[in-house]
């Protein structure tokens, strides 16, 4: 089998499990307790605490642990909208936000805020003029997430950060894809608050942070005990702490060479594939995620195009898994202005470190196999062209 849904979720690292695995087993003192034994789990939480933020730049104590990436989105969402409902209701955000974003965003329309969904180009990139054009009196808040999870299009981060800086608008960035895998800076990009997830980056599903800037007070999502200094309440999940520790500290010292390394292998995919008659590259061909491939087959179906690589051996996704299951193509391919006829052949093949060198070319091969047999089936598919070619 070769894994390239790595967008997804990703494999637990050995390295990870090993971090978690006394925490799991003989250390289990909650880390609010005073006695010594405690202490272990206490300063497990800590460790990991600087090792999450060093990957951005970030302190410490900026750092907040949750139980995903969506639990951080929404915190950062609506902890904002509360916090500054009486300074005004307006949120920018884009077109082409993970679910978590849209459907808080969403949420807090019927709440009576009011919510400006930013168009993307047809690489899906926001462009930074566009937030400053859509600033009023009234906003409180501006949402652009890193690296988008179904392209991989990484947005002009550091140029929305100095807008919003320069106009004293909150910034918040869902860099669940991103964190890790490329270089993000908080500082550098005026970022003020950043949701990140550990199971993308190697550690078990279930485990996240925010990023909050000192200095900036969001209401709670989460209301109970004083943990997380009083911000995220419930006793903290020390095992998947460790291990998002351990996760980040990986990250960190390997983003290079894994950067490089899955790049080469992305752009030897994105050249085989494309050598597919009717096979084209969605996202930005410049600006995209290491190990992020997207494409579209055109003539085919996203979900016979899935079942049947997977009979090849390949495990990938067509949009996005959180929106597999519904008929309607993702919202990110409509809104890089792709036809819905067209948006239905989406492919998305994510690399990771477990992949070999190699893999890349067996994917394209077998899409190639499966394009092939399923055109010939296909009610849209004639003379060796789509109907609408
Ligand atoms: C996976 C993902 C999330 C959600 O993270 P979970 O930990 O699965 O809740 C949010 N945003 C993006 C961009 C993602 O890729």
């Amino acid at each position: 089998m070769i894994y390239a849904d790595n967008s997804a979720t990703t494999r637990v690292k050995p390295e990870v499990l090993d971090k978690m695995m006394p925490y799991l087993t003989e250390q289990y003192g909650n880390p609010s307790s005073l006695y010594a034994f405690a202490y272990d789990s206490k300063r497990a939480v800590e460790d990991a605490r600087e090792k999450v933020a060093s990957v951005i730049g970030a302190r410490a104590k900026e750092i907040f642990f949750t139980s995903c990436g969506s639990e951080s989105d929404n915190w950062a969402i609506k902890g904002t909208a509360m916090k500054y409902k009486d300074k005004g209701n307006h949120i920018i955000t884009s077109c082409i936000e993970h679910p978590a974003i849209m459907q808080t965003c969403k949420y807090l329309e019927k709440q009576g805020f009011e919510v400006t969904y930013l168009p993307v180009d047809e690489y899906g990139r926001v462009s930074p003029e566009s937030v400053r054009d859509a600033i009023k009196e009234t906003t409180i808040l501006i949402s652009v997430m890193a690296a988008n999870n179904e392209i991989g299009t990484i947005q002009p981060l550091r140029e929305i950060g100095a807008i919003a800086k320069e106009k004293d608008i909150l910034f918040h960035t869902d860099a669940v894809q991103a964190y890790g895998h490329i270089p993000l800076d908080v500082n550098e990009m005026n970022i003020d608050l950043l949701s990140l997830s550990g199971h993308k980056i190697g550690t078990p599903k279930g485990i996240g942070a925010l990023y909050i800037r000192t200095g900036i007070r969001i209401d709670n999502l989460i209301h109970g005990g004083g943990q997380e200094k009083g911000r995220r309440a419930g006793t903290e999940n020390v095992p998947y702490i460790a291990g998002l520790g351990e996760a980040a500290r990986l990250c960190m010292e390997h983003m290079e060479e894994n950067n490089k390394r899955l790049s080469a292998m992305r752009e030897r995919l994105i050249e085989r594939a494309l050598k597919i008659p009717y096979v084209k590259l969605t996202g930005d061909p410049v600006n995209r995620l290491p190990g992020l491939v997207s494409l579209i087959v055109e003539g085919i179906e996203g979900e016979a195009l899935l079942l049947n690589m997977y009979n090849e051996g390949i495990c990938a996704s067509s949009g996005s898994a959180c929106s597999s299951g519904s008929l309607d193509p993702s919202h990110v391919l409509l809104s890089i202005g792709l036809p819905h006829h067209i948006a239905h052949g989406s492919l998305r093949l994510s690399l990771g470190e477990y992949n070999e060198e190699g893999d890349e070319i067996k994917i394209a091969e077998a899409l190639e196999r499966v394009a092939e047999k399923l055109r010939a089936m296909s009610p849209v598919w004639e003379n060796g062209k789509p109907m609408w070619a």
